[in-house]
């Protein structure tokens, strides 16, 4: 059926050129004794100065960051925490660690991140804390979350994880909330193998956060002694390094990831079966992940076309299922009202796949990968035209 099938299309992987390998080369010679923590140094201070922030610190994962966020804000048990129903579990994880309960709320249609009207909907006097995410790279409409968010003194933890380099009316994504929250894990777009980090403006935050990261441990303690029992979440030098050279080279990153949405766009975007990942005024989207939405008229499982596509040499991933319907939270109360209540999570997340967008990307891949998408989609208009033909 395909002329030119090239071995297997990875839905994603990282870019990494010389300089990446020269600095953990050097980390990995150099980074110890009075120069353990150089690469740590370097990697947050220009991570902070790219997204906009005072304060950055690297971790051993998001999911870590967002742990020790809710942490630091004291949520806990009896709180409740808001989240949108259509994420990574990685969002919402941390909030059944600490002991309080995820509400899931519902998603906008066109940004596919957290609606303003659905979170302020689900407000109750328990409400300790909103995690808005930045979905595939776009930004979440953070000045209309923030400002419910601040009538009703909830803390803001802006997960971009997705996002790094996203940005909103002139501002990064990451910045906007009370912390951010990032993801260097191996699929990002800015990787470090496995690795997080915290931002924040908030020096109480951040000095809290150093404290529980630690092992209760004051930053800078010589004397081993352990104020209380907290996490031990660190990075090591060398993935610092690697971190370091990623986020040096972030502009050139988020650019080719926006030429390889282009490609997609010239070869998708006409195709009125077919939705892209929407882009607001005012929004710079990194397209972490390159998404399509098809017609419900199309009767389309989205595991039907992973299939088809798998056939192909593709890797696809689905559109994050609603987390409320997902067996780890299905049989909690906010799992049941949340797949009563959210429409949009519930209807976009059974017809979404994310498409190949890694780095390793060339115009002829992307090509191959529209046209053998269409080609499936062509199988399911197709059918009642046929049938039609056959019956007059
Ligand atoms: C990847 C991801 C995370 C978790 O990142 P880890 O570094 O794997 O812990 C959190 N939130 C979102 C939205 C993600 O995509």
């Amino acid at each position: 059926m395909h002329e030119m099938k090239p071995k297997r299309i990875p839905v994603s992987g990282p870019s990494i050129t010389e300089k990446e390998v020269s600095y953990v080369t050097d980390a990995v010679q150099n980074a110890w004794y009075e120069n353990a923590n150089m690469y740590h140094q370097r990697f947050e201070r220009a991570a902070a100065d790219y997204i906009g922030v005072k304060y950055a610190i690297a971790l051993p994962s998001c999911t870590s960051a967002i742990h020790l966020a809710l942490a630091a804000a004291n949520v806990g048990p009896g709180d409740e925490v808001i989240v949108p129903d259509i994420t990574w579990i990685a969002s919402v994880a941390p909030t059944s660690y600490v002991g309080a309960t995820p509400v899931f709320a519902d998603i906008d249609a066109s940004s596919w991140c957290l609606s303003p009207e659905s979170f302020e909907a689900c407000i109750t006097p328990r409400t300790k804390a909103v995690v808005p995410v930045d979905l595939y790279g776009n930004v979440a409409d953070m000045d209309r979350i923030c400002e419910i968010a601040k009538r009703h003194g909830i803390f803001v933890i802006e997960d971009a994880a997705e996002a790094i380099g996203g940005l909103y009316k002139g501002r990064k994504a990451g910045s906007l909330g009370d912390v951010g929250v990032f993801s260097f894990h191996g699929s990002k777009i800015a990787v470090t193998g496995e690795g997080g980090m915290l931002v924040t403006d908030n020096r109480e935050i951040y000095d809290r956060v150093l404290v529980l990261r630690d092992h209760g441990r004051r930053p800078g303690d010589r004397f081993f002694w352990n104020t209380e029992v907290a996490y031990k979440y660190k990075m090591s030098s060398m993935q610092a390094a690697l971190g370091l050279a990623q986020v040096e080279r972030l502009e050139e990153l988020v650019a080719q990831r926006r030429e390889i949405f282009s490609w997609y766009e010239k070869h998708l975007g006409g195709d009125p079966r077919l939705t892209l990942n929407a882009e607001a005024p005012e929004t710079r989207s990194i397209y972490w992940m390159i998404t399509v939405v098809w017609d419900a008229s199309l009767n389309l499982e989205k595991q039907e076309l992973m299939e088809r596509l798998d056939a192909c040499g593709i890797d696809t991933r689905p559109f994050f299922h609603p987390i409320s319907s997902l067996p780890a939270f299905a049989d909690s109360v906010a799992a049941r009202e949340a797949s009563a209540r959210n429409r949009v999570a519930y209807d976009i997340g059974r017809r979404g796949l994310n498409l190949p967008s890694g780095f390793n990307l060339t115009p002829d891949m992307v090509a191959y990968v529209c046209k053998s998408l269409q080609e499936v989609l062509d199988t399911r208009t197709a059918a009642p035209v046929l049938q039609a033909a056959i019956t007059t």
